[in-house]
């Protein structure tokens, strides 16, 4: 049984709220209204004020809503719009102020209805306040997402040995999601990537009617989810004949950066710093201007979430952190190589949440 974190969870976010004297926060974006209520439907606003956790939804979500957040929140069924209904609730009556709002997630037209009412300011732009919370995970999450990248180790391993030379990037693309959902996985958290030949120079290739030819590049992106929660893998194969001394070479590089990055990354260091572990080996063999993407990204009940590890992060990393760890090197027209595994961080050091062989494969 997984512990109950809602009212820590909103304990925590009403300490910030006070730092940012805010008297409530509107939260708006769903991942953080599932963070705080556990409610895991896509239509939803929730109202956290100092004594009152009030979620609104819509009729799809009657009993679903009641199930998942009835413990922590009052749920309240709206006929038409969210906004105005959690407006004309009692707990966010006139007195209640000032009250911020996601400006990240809100759409300008919600943005506009609740400052444009109101020109005494009761609104409040309050920024990323639970992102910043969610950055710092609790060790059932980080199970989570160790066991969504076991179910994405398992759908691989069971779909390499049927990949040939011949085969569409789109064909291979459905074999993988159809083995994630077969392992487990809830929903594929973002687009698949599968890209072979040239177009593993793209970094975020969509799958194609392209077919793969014999000592092509296949590049495999993928995710799976598990309680809500993420893993994000990559790896770069070649198919039906062996790697040319460019390949191995590019490979090695990209399977190195990626070996200092996790033997090096930790809590409290900042992201720009985790960065350069990777970037500073791919820069040596002189191939620095093909690594345009960060290192990594936080996962969690999103895929890109925080923190960054990143160039332009200063922030120090927390300890709690989940992230990703994906260098790469992308040369147009020839191809490109990614390797992304998942740790989380503690201030001794990160621990891989993702288990698959990292060695250059040939398939097929
Ligand atoms: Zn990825
Ligand atoms: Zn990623």
């Amino acid at each position: 049984m997984t512990p109950d974190r809602r009212a820590e969870r909103v304990a925590a976010l009403r300490a910030e709220l006070g730092a940012e004297a805010l008297a409530a926060l509107l939260v708006a974006h769903p991942a953080n209204v599932r963070y705080l209520t556990g409610f895991s439907g896509s239509a939803g606003l929730l109202l956290v004020t100092a004594d009152a956790v009030v979620l609104v939804t819509d009729s799809r979500y009657a009993t679903q809503a009641a199930e998942e957040a009835g413990g922590i929140a009052r749920v309240v069924v709206a006929g038409a719009g969210l906004l105005d209904a959690l407006l004309d609730q009692p707990e966010a009556d006139q007195a209640l102020a000032p009250v911020g709002f996601e400006d990240h997630v809100l759409s300008v037209r919600q943005a506009a209805r609740l400052t444009g009412t109101t020109p005494d300011g009761r609104f409040r732009r309050a920024g990323e306040l639970v992102e910043r919370l969610r950055a710092v995970k609790a060790p059932e999450e980080i199970a989570a997402v160790a066991e969504a990248g076991r179910v994405a180790g398992e759908a691989l391993a069971a779909v390499l040995p049927q990949i040939r030379v011949g085969q569409s990037e789109l064909h291979v693309a459905g074999v993988l999601e159809a083995a994630l959902r077969r392992s487990g996985s809830e929903e594929h958290p973002f687009p698949t990537i599968v890209a072979s030949g040239p177009r593993t120079a793209l970094p975020h290739a969509g799958p194609s009617a392209r077919r793969i030819a014999a000592g092509e590049w296949l590049l495999l992106d993928f995710g799976a989810q598990v309680d809500g929660y993420c893993a994000d893998v990559t790896r770069t194969y070649v198919v039906g004949a062996p790697p040319d001394g460019r390949q191995a070479e590019v490979y090695a590089v990209v399977r190195q950066a990626q070996a200092a990055a996790l033997a090096g990354l930790r809590a409290g260091m900042t992201g720009r710093a985790g960065d350069a572990l990777a970037r500073e080996r791919i820069a040596a063999a002189g191939l620095g201007d093909a690594f345009g993407h960060s290192l990594g990204h936080g996962l969690g009940l999103e895929v890109h979430e925080a923190p960054r590890v990143s160039r332009v992060s200063e922030e120090p990393l927390p300890a709690g952190a989940v992230v990703t760890v994906e260098p790469g090197v992308y040369l147009p027209g020839w191809g490109g190589v990614r390797i992304e595994d998942d740790v989380a961080l503690g201030h001794e050091g990160a621990t891989l949440l993702t288990d698959i062989p990292r060695e250059l494969v040939v398939l097929g």
